[in-house]
Order: C-alpha cells, then structure tokens, then sequence
C-alpha cells in the first residue's frame, strides 16, 4: 500500500538544515581531534625550543574549539571559514620556520576541500579560493624557500611527513563523502517530492500514469488481473462552498489516508486530480476489489475523522475496470470513468463495475 509519507512533505527550508546538521556531525568529530593534534603540538615546539611555533598552536587549539562553538550553534558555513583560515596560516607558518620537508603543505588540499564544502560562497570564490591554495601548495612544496629552524627531531621527519599527508588526505576524503552524501540524500528527496502530490502525499497523477504503465506489463506478463479504480468525492464542492477551500483540502488529506490505509500493501493510491482518486489493484480478482471497497466506504460511513460536516457523512462513489487483453490504459481509465459517472448517476456512494466486452454493468446493492 502506498501511503502518504510525511518526510517528502517537507518545505524549502529542510534541505539545507539537513546539509547543516550532516557538516555539524562532521565538525563534531574532526574538530576535537583536530584540537587535540595541535594540543600535542604545543609541548613538541616548546621541547624544541621553537617557542612562536608553540604559541601558533595556543592559538590554532583556541580556534578549533571557537568554530566547534560556532558549529553547535547554527553557524556551520561560518565555523568552516574559521577552520580553513586556522589551516592556512598554520601551514604557512610552519613552512615558513620548517621548510616543506615536514609536509604541513599538505593541508592547504584539505582547505581546498573545506573550500567546497562551504555552500553558501558563490562558485566562483570557490574556485579562486581552492586554485589559489593549490599553487600556494605547489610553491610551498618545490621547497624554494630556506626554513628558519632546521626540523627538531631528523630522525622523525619521515614520519611526520607521512602523518601529515595522511591527516590531510583524511580531512580531504570526509570533505569529499560529507558533500557525496548530502547531495544523494537530496536527490532521493526531489525524486520522492516529484512522485507525489504535495497535498496528501499520495502519488501525483504523472507518477501514477508511470506506475499504471508499469502495472499493465507486470499484468500481461504474469497473466494476472489488474483492477484500475476511479474514485470521485460526493458534493466535495458543497464543503469548500459552506466551509472555505482550507477545510476542502483536510477533508481531502483525511480522505486519502483513509484510501490508502484501506487499500493493500500492493495496491497503489494516486491523486488524479482535484477530488478524485485513482486506485490500482494488481492481481486482485474482481471479487476482491469490491470488498476492499465496501469496507472502505463503510469506513468513511463510520469514520469519526471525516465530520460529516454537512450533517451527512463525506462519500466516495467508484467504478472499477478491469484490465482487458489488449487494451490501452486511455481505454481502462476511460471504462472506469464512464463506470464512476454511473455510480454519480444512480444516487452516488455506490461502487459500479465497468462494462466489458463480456460482462454488463452491474451496481452493488448498498449494503450499509
Ligand atoms: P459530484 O458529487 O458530482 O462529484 O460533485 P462535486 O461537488 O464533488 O463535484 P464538482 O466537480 O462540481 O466539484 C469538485 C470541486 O472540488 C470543485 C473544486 O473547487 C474542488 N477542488 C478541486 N481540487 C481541490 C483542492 O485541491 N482543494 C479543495 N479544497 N477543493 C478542490
Ligand atoms: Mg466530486
Ligand atoms: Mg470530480
């Protein structure tokens, strides 16, 4: 059964919190550590005695732990720009006094990925900021410039280069998988958005005549039945006239959750258009389909969710077609609403099977 789902009912602004709250995770991870690499840092300068150095790391702690604040408060793009002027100047400063030798150049690739990931700077800064970085890094890196301290620890100095290039490429590839999944996870959104009406979430009438086409190819492939029901409101137009068309369109949602509550797990519910409905059944006898639909409209008889606010319960009346060999889904459709006009004709809250080539029209007995 196809109900509606809340979660694609969303307005403009979800997309973006979403996006914020994935990069605060994010944040919520990296920072601290990234706190945490320069905290080690500190003692490792003061011990070499490259006291300036020491004291950019003061800073640099300082910093990370500012733009984690920033983060935790709504302020993500702000906290990434932080982040990346803290990177960039800690890596320069260390080039300038060490050389390239250390690799502290390396994080101007991951800046360059922060880069991107910062939505709300236009393209074009995007592309300046990260190109620029990228021959800052490659200037740094042809190692043209003498460093001011020789590197404290040689032994080490392999080492250190190779941490560097790893932490770096780390922070590049989560840049690179955060900004991934944002944008798979919001094309699943606008594919869902697309597929259903926005009013009450069941399948708009485009998706429904996808769905319908599907539907008749699984039918004549697996020789099964399949049931094309067209559901029309009774006086709809007498509630928005008495009661205002905002009243019109609850009525309309607690309608269609109703429909697809009835229906089975298999069954598709679209919204064809203003107040009316159409219902798939696949591989469901004729039998059966008109069972569902009894209980349904004697559902809404009974149903305390739609008031009957005109002093008479809210009715459906319906016609069913079946699907038949080499028909056209324009001529079920069109079976079913000649069906549906003859329920409206016979008194309306009525369920009545289309004609065929083989069987009359026939209208089930009111059975309330
Ligand atoms: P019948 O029993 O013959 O179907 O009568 P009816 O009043 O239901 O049919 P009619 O076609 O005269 O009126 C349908 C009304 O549905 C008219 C239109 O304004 C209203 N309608 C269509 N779409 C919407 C919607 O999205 N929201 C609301 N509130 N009303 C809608
Ligand atoms: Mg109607
Ligand atoms: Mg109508």
């Amino acid at each position: 059964m196809l109900k509606k789902d809340p979660k694609v009912l969303f307005n403009g602004a979800a997309l973006p919190t979403e996006n914020d709250a994935k990069r605060s995770k994010a944040i919520l991870i990296v920072a601290p550590l990234a706190a945490l690499v320069h905290l080690l840092l500190i003692p490792f300068f003061f011990f070499a005695g490259i006291d300036i150095l020491a004291w950019v790391n003061v800073g640099s702690v300082l910093i990370w732990g500012v733009g984690l604040w920033l983060s935790c408060h709504d302020k993500v793009n702000l906290s990434i720009q932080i982040f990346a002027v803290e990177i960039l100047a800690h890596s320069l400063l260390v080039c300038y006094f060490l050389g390239s030798a250390p690799g502290f150049q390396y994080y101007l690739w991951a800046i360059a990925a922060l880069c991107v990931m910062d939505t709300s700077a236009s393209l074009l800064r995007v592309c300046v900021t990260s190109f620029t970085l990228i021959l800052i890094f490659a200037v740094l890196n042809a190692g043209f410039f003498e460093p001011l301290y020789p590197f404290p620890f040689p032994e080490y100095l392999l080492y250190m280069n190779l941490a560097n290039i790893l932490v770096a490429g780390v922070i590049s590839t989560l840049a690179i998988i955060i900004m991934r999944n944002f944008h798979l996870s919001r094309e699943r959104v606008l594919k869902k958005q697309a597929a259903r009406d926005s009013l009450t979430g069941l399948y708009n009438r485009r998706e429904g005549l996808l769905l319908l086409e599907q539907s008749c190819l699984n039918a004549a492939r697996n020789n099964e039945p399949l049931s094309v029901v067209m559901a029309d409101v009774d006086y709809f137009k007498q509630i928005n006239d008495c009661f205002g068309h905002s009243v019109g369109d609850d009525v309309l949602c607690q309608i269609a959750d109703q429909l697809a509550d009835s229906i089975r797990r298999s069954d598709i519910a679209i919204r064809w258009g203003g107040e009316e409905f159409l219902i798939l059944f696949p591989a469901a006898s004729m039998a059966a389909v008109q069972e569902i639909l009894n209980a349904t409209r004697l559902h809404f008889a009974k149903s305390d969710l739609i008031e009957s606010l005109l002093g008479k319960p809210v009715t459906l009346s319906f016609g069913i077609a079946q699907m038949l060999p080499g028909e056209s889904i324009q001529q079920v459709i069109a079976r079913a609403d000649e069906a549906l006009y003859s329920s409206k004709k016979m008194g309306r809250d009525q369920i009545t099977i289309a004609k065929n080539r083989q069987v009359d029209s026939s209208v089930t007995s009111d059975d309330r």
